[in-house]
């Protein structure tokens, strides 16, 4: 018997298939139920039991050879029979991209807008690039006033004037335009000026503007008002005091100092060894504005404020170079991670 399976082993490697009906014919002579497979291997019943390895192998061997011939026939026969190119390769590492942590200066911003949003703020939001009406002429800077020296900027036309925007009390002057009080809102952004950039300042920073307008508001409310922010960002422990200033949109005007956070008002070189340190200006809204913005100022009252990003982002994290901020250095960045 192993004679004549090898005879035949060797017979079905000289068969040549080139049809799909030599193949039909192939299959059925080998492998069909009464196929040369099928008697061999009852066949290989009667085989003496010590024979029984050695021709069960061969048998094996013959079975393969037949499926071979017919796999290599499916294979060649294929429309295609290139092997289909694929970059898929599921041994690759993957591309781990690390998420990058928030800016501090859209941290501190993002903290400012839940603070006053915990008091009914909504926020307001608008252009860029500016007129002079709501950039200088509504907020009481009249032209060739000296007061438009304090706030030189970057002009993209003259005459009319388009500039951008110095502060974002434009948006004040927007959205008063636009609703009819009770308005309290704050407005966050970019804001530009012409400064010689350095460790304290920059062409470009960002500033939180708000301005509250009702009956009745007065300079008890602002003040109120700015205690709690003072304690919400700086610790419960925070103490504010007003300074008198000068705006050409206030009247009366104010600065605002909180308790330094870092010496707790004992003295320290950030604070410059006064216990206090500047961070916003506010007042009560000229009358004038409100009457540019067609809000009857014998009937309403109100009080505004603004504060710089960077300002109160340098006080909190004691940076000491505002450029930082721009200059996108990932050694400084990452030292945001995990900051909300
Ligand atoms: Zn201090």
């Amino acid at each position: 018997m192993k004679e004549k399976i090898q005879h035949l082993i060797e017979e079905v490697r000289l068969v040549s298939i080139s049809t799909a009906e030599d193949l039909e014919q192939f299959r059925i002579h080998f492998q069909g139920r009464k196929g040369i497979l099928n008697g061999l291997f009852e066949e290989f019943k009667t085989v003496a039991n010590e024979q029984k390895k050695e021709t069960g192998k061969i048998l094996n061997d013959l079975k393969t050879v037949i499926q071979e011939k017919i796999d290599l026939f499916l294979l060649e026969s294929e429309p295609n029979n290139e092997k289909p190119v694929s970059d898929l390769d599921l041994t690759r590492p993957v591309n781990y991209m690390e998420p990058g942590p928030r800016h501090p200066l859209s941290i501190v911003r993002n903290q400012i807008i839940e603070i006053f949003s915990r008091i009914g703020y909504t926020v307001a939001e608008d252009r860029e690039i500016e007129d002079d009406w709501h950039n200088f002429t509504a907020l009481n800077f009249p032209e060739e006033h000296p007061a438009r020296d304090m706030q030189d900027t970057f002009f993209i036309e003259k005459n009319p004037d388009i500039a951008l925007r110095t502060h974002t009390s434009s948006v004040q002057i927007r959205t008063m335009e636009k609703n009819k009080p009770p308005i309290r809102s704050i407005f966050p952004g970019r804001v530009f000026r012409n400064e010689v950039v350095s460790a304290r300042a920059h062409c470009i920073f960002h500033q939180v503007e708000g301005l509250y307008v009702d009956k009745d508001v007065s300079f008890r409310d602002l003040k109120q008002t700015l205690l709690y922010f003072a304690k919400e960002m700086f610790g419960e422990s925070t103490q504010i005091r007003l300074r008198p200033s000068y705006f050409p949109f206030t009247e009366p005007s104010g600065e605002m100092d909180v308790s330094c956070n870092i010496c707790g008002g004992k003295g320290c070189n950030i604070c410059k060894y006064s216990g206090w340190v500047e961070i916003l200006g506010c007042g009560m809204v000229d009358p004038a504005v409100l009457e540019n913005c067609n809000i009857d100022s014998e009937i309403y009252t109100g009080f505004a404020f603004g504060m710089g990003i960077e300002r109160i982002t340098m006080l909190k994290y004691q940076i000491k170079d505002l450029r930082l901020f721009f200059e996108n250095d990932l050694r400084f960045l990452n030292q945001f991670k995990g900051v909300i």
